[in-house]
């Protein structure tokens, strides 16, 4: 065997396995193939200037290389069973929440000392909420910034890089079972292994549902969740972001009774685009300097959709969303909620005499032409509701972004350990369906770590 373990994916999951297990110091041989860039040489082309809109590099630099899809996120690690994946659901929940906080001691320890980890616990925002309908979810959440948390992977990079194989650029096409272990099939040869872990995420779901049908190893789908982006002065929000930083609020709509949420939470920060698969979405972060702090912050409204029998590509929907703004805008559209809400198009001219200047250059546009109604109606509704705990939600200054869209990889059946059916194979992190965060997924790399150190 060329190695004991073999990790295909650097995300949080990825990094915190091979941590885990370089930790245990069994010298073990351990590898990770990622088909991303090392952490220094990922570089988003959009500028601002040259370059404003995504050109749909060959490999998103965004999503792909170290440190994953989080790599240049806000950094905000929740630490929660309420929300982020369902982890908990295998190993326990005071398990999950043990875990979680093991993971942000590593964080602290490896630069992010002097970051601030904010609590729900005892606000009275939770009471205010509940007067106006709405519902907080309790959550302690670390937020790193976008440039601490740059820092943390720097630092957990060059710790690992001493001990363990980094293979970058080397897309990993196919695993296949032998007798002993697995053969992996990278760009750069094959490789063998005693252990298989596998840590795609997101950008990997396609790839992942290819390698779960050749291996016959079962799978049911997910969800996805569609929405926009709401983008208002940061004074409005500033009473819950100084208090929590991030708030997940929930709402049931009156018309519909469809539950809609606040996401990815962004005081005094920019909105950002994101390339999933080609497709052009929205997403936010902030920094936690202050002197890249914007006057605005932004949060996702986002709407789940279930499906039921016969329908099965939950994923698929979204992207036909997605791409439906992508052919309207060329990419990401923005509109005022004054426009959307009086049955108009944004024009240049009417987002240039705004109040607020917005953070992303997007085209302005309708999304009512492009956001299902009842999707549209239940983000409208809350907005309103927000406007009661956060007077101005609702100004017609408020710029929304869309299509904001959550996609969630399709469930691989694993057990408890995070193995699947065969012996030493394991899938966590994202690309499991299993979680939908940093933190759960950088929680699930160090229980399968410890899984597979018990094994030994
Ligand atoms: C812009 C943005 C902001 C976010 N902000 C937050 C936040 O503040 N808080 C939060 O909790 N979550 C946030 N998220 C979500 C979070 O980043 C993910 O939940 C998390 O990164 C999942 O970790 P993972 O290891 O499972 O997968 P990923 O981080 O997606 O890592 C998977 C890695 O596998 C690689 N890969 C894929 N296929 C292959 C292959 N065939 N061979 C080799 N390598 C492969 C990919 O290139 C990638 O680097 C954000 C996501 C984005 C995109």
């Amino acid at each position: 065997m060329n190695y004991d373990v073999i990790i295909v994916g650097a995300g949080p999951g990825g990094i915190f396995s091979a941590y885990e297990l370089v930790k245990a110091e069994k010298n073990l041989k351990i590898a990770v193939f990622e088909l991303g860039n090392s952490l220094e040489r990922r570089h988003c082309p959009i500028d601002g200037k040259k370059v404003k809109s995504c050109i749909k590099c060959p490999t998103c630099a965004i999503m792909s290389g170290f440190g994953g899809a989080g790599a240049f996120s806000d950094g905000k690690y929740n630490i929660t069973n309420q929300f982020g994946g369902t982890l908990y659901q295998y190993v326990g929940k005071q398990e999950a929440l043990d875990l979680m906080k093991y993971v942000d001691e590593i964080n602290v320890a490896y630069g992010g000392e002097g970051t601030k980890l904010y609590s729900t616990a005892n606000t009275k925002i939770k009471k205010q909420c509940l007067e106006n309908g709405l519902h907080l979810l309790d959550a302690q959440v670390r937020h790193l910034g976008t440039d601490i948390n740059y820092v943390v992977l720097e630092n957990l990079y060059n710790e690992l890089k001493k001990s363990v194989d980094f293979y970058f650029n080397d897309p990993v096409s196919a695993v296949e079972k032998t007798d002993k272990g697995y053969t992996i099939n990278a760009k750069s040869g094959t490789y063998t292994c005693t252990n298989c872990i596998i840590s795609v995420g997101r950008s990997g779901s396609k790839w992942m549902e290819k390698i779960c049908d050749e291996m016959n190893i079962p799978t049911k789908s997910n969800r996805v969740d569609i929405g926009v982006r709401v983008e208002l002065p940061a004074s409005v929000f500033s009473h819950l972001t100084d208090e929590l930083y991030e708030s997940k609020i929930m709402y049931r709509t009156e018309k519909f009774e469809d539950l809609v949420r606040t996401f990815c939470m962004n005081p005094n920060g920019v909105v950002v685009n994101e390339n999933t698969n080609g497709i052009v979405t929205v997403n936010g972060h902030s920094y936690e300097d202050k002197s890249k702090h914007t006057e605005n912050t932004n949060f996702a409204l986002l709407v789940s959709k279930h499906f039921s029998e016969p329908f099965k590509d939950s994923n698929g929907y979204g992207e036909s969303i997605a791409r439906l703004s992508n052919m309207l805008g060329g990419g990401v559209i923005v509109q005022r909620f004054g426009d959307l809400v009086r049955g108009r198009r944004s024009t240049q001219s009417r987002i240039d005499e705004n109040f607020m200047t917005p953070t992303l250059s997007a085209t302005p546009g309708d999304l009512s032409l492009v956001i299902p109604k009842r999707i549209l109606d239940g983000i409208i509704e809350m907005i309103y509701a927000l406007d009661k705990i956060a007077p101005g939600t609702a100004n017609d200054d408020t710029l929304l972004y869309g299509v904001e869209v959550k996609f969630y990889n399709m469930e691989v059946e694993i057990g408890e350990k995070l193995h699947t059916v065969f012996p030493g194979f394991y899938v966590i992190g994202d690309c499991s369906g299993v979680t939908h965060s940093l933190s759960h997924a950088s929680a699930s790399g160090v229980q399968v770590a410890r899984n597979i150190i018990e094994t030994l």
